[in-house]
């Protein structure tokens, strides 16, 4: 166990790192985060030291000066996730990073289990787009392997004929082209895990894109109480499989029919689970710590229905109003620069209104 007066090490500068932080510091842990961007958001809440992932000895004495490892972003290059792991526990560790990394390592990872995707296939030229776009049925989503986040990194097309111009586009290279699911909804799943296989979920919510940016979840997802079950099941046997030590979010598709689809995996907190640090006794944040930590996991079940909307480039602009509204809680990231589309802040409403339904 890593109790409390310990120090946690966090690769990633961004604001999960900084919430992270912040959820440590409440249990008495204190915080080094690693990142090679100058204007982390985390770094002011925390030791920081500033280096590229590949500075070897910047991750040494990183290590040396922490009790455990964690990532806030899943792209932190595997070289320096299993540098770190040679003298300390790096949760989630580097084989379950190098999935999450590669859209198609994942969605053949889940596929080789028997977790349920929409069908896939592997793209390295023009031609095999267009010849996977038919075995598709026409509509498809193309997609790069690596570095695809908030839309970026993916073109939908209508038909075949679509898929030569789309690989263009994209700029070539290694692609992975998934069949469109024509979804009802988009839900999501955090699961905690601990390195003893102890668990605790928060139930699914609701997730709405604007632009391809998260822009509202709604918690908990107004689904039946027999797909939210199943839903946690779902996210709790891949946590299982991976092997992961912290939290996962499953990002899945409803399909017609209330047919699971799993989309995409994140092996840390996710934006959707932001809303359980306002509904939640236990939020998502402080659970990773816990479950990094080997402690006691938290009660995952909400005291309140919640609706979490992101504050997105300029909308930051509204926090006096937010500062205003009554029940309104409001979160900001201190990012200095707007920018269009930008993740400046969040807030959360709870619903006292609404059941909460299935919370377990
Ligand atoms: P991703 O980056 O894979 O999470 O995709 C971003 C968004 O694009 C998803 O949240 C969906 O709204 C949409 N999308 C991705 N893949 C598919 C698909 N196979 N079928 C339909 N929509 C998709």
């Amino acid at each position: 166990m890593i109790g409390p007066g310990s120090t946690i090490g966090i690769l990633g500068g961004g604001q999960l790192g900084r919430m992270t932080a912040l959820a440590a510091a409440e249990l008495g842990f204190s915080c080094h985060v690693f990142a090679p961007e100058p204007d982390s958001p985390a770094f002011a809440v925390a030791r920081f030291t500033r280096a590229r992932y590949d500075d070897e000895n910047a991750l040494d004495a990183f290590a040396a000066s922490v009790d455990v490892v964690t990532v806030e972003f899943e792209n932190i290059p595997v070289a320096a996730l299993e540098r770190l792991s040679r003298t300390r526990p790096v949760r989630p560790g580097p084989s379950v990073l190098a999935i999450a990394q590669d859209r198609l390592a994942e969605k053949r990872f889940l596929s080789e289990h028997g977790f349920p995707v929409t069908p896939f296939f592997a793209v390295r030229s023009a031609r095999e787009a267009v010849e996977a776009a038919r075995a598709a049925g026409g509509r498809a989503v193309l997609k790069t392997r690596r570095w695809g986040y908030d839309g970026r990194g993916q073109r939908v097309i209508a038909s075949a004929a679509e898929a030569q111009a789309a690989f263009e586009a994209l700029g070539g290279g290694e692609l992975v082209l998934e069949a469109f699911v024509p979804f009802e909804r988009e839900i999501s799943v955090i699961t905690a895990r601990r390195s003893d296989g102890a668990r605790a979920s928060y139930p699914p919510v609701e997730n709405r894109h604007e632009r391809h940016i998260l822009k509202t979840t709604t918690a908990p997802a107004p689904v039946s109480e027999a797909l939210a079950r199943e839903a946690v099941a779902l996210a709790e046997a891949i946590a299982e499989r991976l092997g992961v030590v912290g939290l996962l979010a499953v990002e899945m598709f409803v399909a017609p029919g209330d047919r699971l689809l799993v989309n995409e995996l994140a092996p840390r907190p996710h934006n959707s689970g932001h809303w359980t640090q306002d509904a939640c006794a236990v939020s998502q944040f402080q659970q990773l710590v816990r479950a990094i930590c080997d402690l006691p996991l938290g009660d995952a079940r909400p005291f309140a229905a919640a609706v979490m909307e992101n504050l997105l480039g300029e909308e930051v602009e509204r926090w006096p109003q937010l500062l205003a509204e009554p029940g309104a809680r409001l979160h900001l990231y201190g990012k200095r620069e707007v920018r269009p589309g930008r993740k400046m802040g969040h807030v959360t409403r709870l619903r006292w209104d609404v059941p909460l339904g299935f919370t377990r």
